[in-house]
């Protein structure tokens, strides 16, 4: 008896994967998307969404990801939970290893993503998830109703934390390593002009203290230029410094870079070295991480992913 074979396996449930879901399903390829830890993606984590295109008002970023959703499972797309470990391209139809189970398929694509990184700084890793240290404002920005809260960070992800969590806090402090924001114009005219958040500038975060007591009681950061240390007197801080691809199940199937995100070949933005596995979103985009970006690539490869597999099987 011959096990299953999938025509299309799609790893990752964000804009990229889905968007990838939704084409190859009217297609009529039936794909299945495998969804990992964190369903829907970065989205979800976000609170309004302004520029994905359409939504001249914004867009909730959990409900956007849940239209999407719909609109995959509309045209076939079916989903299962689980943690992939590993991909043999070795024999085509190809495996995905997953932690209880393996599943061939004649089509991967792999739309993973990115987690956010954290600084490595003493204290973070003890305090962190519930006792104070987190990476998601919209997730726990409500918990800090009144108090004082840091934010580490200067990009676009900084500037959207430090102005969501004005909401509940009293203050918001912005401590950022130079003396000027990456963020976006507008975000960082935002952040920077916003009563409640103080710009620290030129400082980085050195400890996180609170580690005896169980919960963050301060942001211990020194100024690079003077190397004066001080404490924030915080009791929330939140890590807004970038993101690490989720490539390394993939390692040694499809190449990576010295960043950790795939490369694709070719010229294309979403194929690999192997026919038939492609690659979309933020696990393979270290310039542009937007959600219509990430929306985009999902759409390249799922075309892609057609057209080969459509040759391939008439022997073209
Ligand atoms: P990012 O743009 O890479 O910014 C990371 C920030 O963290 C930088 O300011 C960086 O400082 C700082 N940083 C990095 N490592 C650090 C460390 N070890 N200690 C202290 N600071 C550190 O990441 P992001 O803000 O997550 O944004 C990612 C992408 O998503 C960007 O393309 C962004 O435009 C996009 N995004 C867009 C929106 C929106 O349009 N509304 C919202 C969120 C994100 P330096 O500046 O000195 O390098």
């Amino acid at each position: 008896m011959s096990a299953k074979v999938e025509n299309v396996v799609i790893v990752g449930t964000g804009c990229a994967g889905l968007t990838a879901a939704i084409y190859t399903g009217r297609a009529n390829l039936q794909p299945l998307v495998i969804e990992g830890t964190l369903p829907g993606g970065q989205l979800t984590t976000t609170s309004e969404v302004e520029n994905f295109p359409g939504f001249p008002e914004g867009v909730d970023g959990y409900q956007l990801m849940q239209n999407l959703r719909k609109q995959a499972e509309k045209f076939g797309t079916r989903y299962e939970s689980g943690q992939v470990q590993g991909l043999d391209t070795a024999k085509w139809p190809y495996t995905l290893k997953l932690a209880d189970r393996d599943i061939k398929a004649k089509i991967i694509i792999i739309a993973t993503g990115a987690s956010p990184r954290l600084t490595g700084i003493p204290g973070e890793k003890e305090l962190y998830g519930g006792k104070g240290v987190t990476t998601c404002a919209t997730c726990d920005g409500a918990f800090y109703r009144n108090m004082e809260v840091a934010v580490i960070g200067g990009g676009d992800s900084a500037a959207e934390e430090a102005l969501f969590l004005t909401r509940f806090a009293s203050k918001v402090y912005l401590v950022h390593r130079r003396d000027t924001l990456r963020a976006s114009k507008i975000m960082a005219d935002r952040a920077t002009t916003h009563a409640k958040i103080q710009p620290v500038w030129d400082s980085v975060p050195v400890a996180v203290e609170g580690v005896a007591q169980g919960a963050v009681t301060g942001l211990k950061v020194k100024n690079v230029k003077t190397g004066a240390e001080s404490v924030l007197p915080v009791k929330g801080v939140f890590v807004a410094i970038g993101h690490q691809p989720n490539t390394a199940p993939f390692k040694g199937a499809v190449d990576t870079d010295e960043q950790d995100y795939f490369v694709p070949v070719n010229g294309s933005q979403v194929k690999t070295k192997t026919p038939g596995v492609y690659v979309a979103g933020d696990c393979a985009d270290h310039h542009y991480r937007q959600a219509i970006t990430a929306a985009g690539m999902g759409c390249q490869a799922a075309i892609e992913a057609e057209r080969w597999l459509a040759e391939h099987e008439s022997g073209h």
